[in-house]
């Protein structure tokens, strides 16, 4: 069934969509097969990606709520669809780096693959349209996207989530190099609380096999590596969390 004929659409992202939710209060985000690399210069489909993401994600978000971190998930749905919660955006990009890779090692001019002496947190102004500029604490604070506060939760959800996934990860054999994470606020009580928000998929995480240095992530897509669809599949049966083979054909053919 098509739920998004019913449904008012929100906000239409390249990989997802979110609809109005059923109750107040919540969104629906719809994880599509649409991705795209290098500032939307490439674009292309992952066949069974939205399937598998959000299997993913709702793997991770629910270990992570587990270990105390707040996050927007609240139920997975169907197999391309979960119930989450609405929060206020923050317009800011978190990345945490464990391995120089991408942008990083472009920058500074260090070979992919160093290992860093100690995790890095960085931000980006969430702003396609500029091409996603990384900004400080300073940007962020200045122009009102977050409190000093807020930026020290951030900081301290962001590491948490690292080191978690780190262990998580290593544990069936795959180097967490680098990932991308959002959060958003939310009312709790009369306090603001900060969520983590998005996804935590491949799409947004550099995942190396752990052996062979095989990159596991979008990176084969965004460099053109082939067997792009295997590799998300992996990091889902890895995971433990395969969906039969048969759920994973495109929105078209559903
Ligand atoms: N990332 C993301 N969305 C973005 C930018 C980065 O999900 O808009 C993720 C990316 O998948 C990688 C990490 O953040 O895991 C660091 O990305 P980087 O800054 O190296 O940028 P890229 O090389 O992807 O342009």
């Amino acid at each position: 069934m098509n739920f998004r004929i019913r449904r008012r659409r929100i906000f239409e992202g390249k990989a997802k969509v979110l609809f109005e939710g059923p109750e107040p209060g919540t969104l629906v985000q719809y994880f599509k097969d649409d991705a795209s690399a290098n500032n939307d210069q490439k674009r292309g489909v992952i066949r069974g990606k939205g399937v598998l993401n959000n299997r993913i994600s709702e793997y991770l978000m629910t270990r992570l709520g587990e270990i105390g971190v707040p996050t927007h998930f609240m139920k997975r749905l169907n197999m391309r669809e979960q119930l989450v919660r609405q929060v206020e955006i923050i317009p800011v990009k978190v990345v945490v780096r464990n391995v120089v890779a991408g942008s990083l090692s472009k920058r500074m001019g260090i070979p992919e693959g160093t290992v860093l002496p100690r995790s890095i947190v960085e931000f980006y102004f969430n702003k396609d349209e500029l091409g996603n500029p990384m900004v400080s604490d300073e940007h962020i604070t200045a122009f009102g996207w977050a409190s000093p506060q807020e930026i020290d939760e951030i900081m301290a959800l962001a590491l948490r989530v690292n080191d978690y996934l780190s262990g998580l990860f290593l544990g069936i054999g795959l180097r967490l190099v680098d990932f991308k994470l959002q959060f958003g606020r939310l009312w709790d009580n009369d306090e603001l609380r900060i969520i983590l928000a998005d996804e935590i998929s491949p799409d947004n995480c550099r995942l190396w096999d752990v052996k062979t240095n095989e990159k596991m992530d979008k990176d084969r897509f965004r460099c053109d590596l082939g067997r792009v669809e295997e590799a998300y599949q992996e990091v889902a049966r890895r995971l433990g969390i395969m969906p039969e083979a048969a759920s994973l054909k495109p929105e078209s053919e559903k």
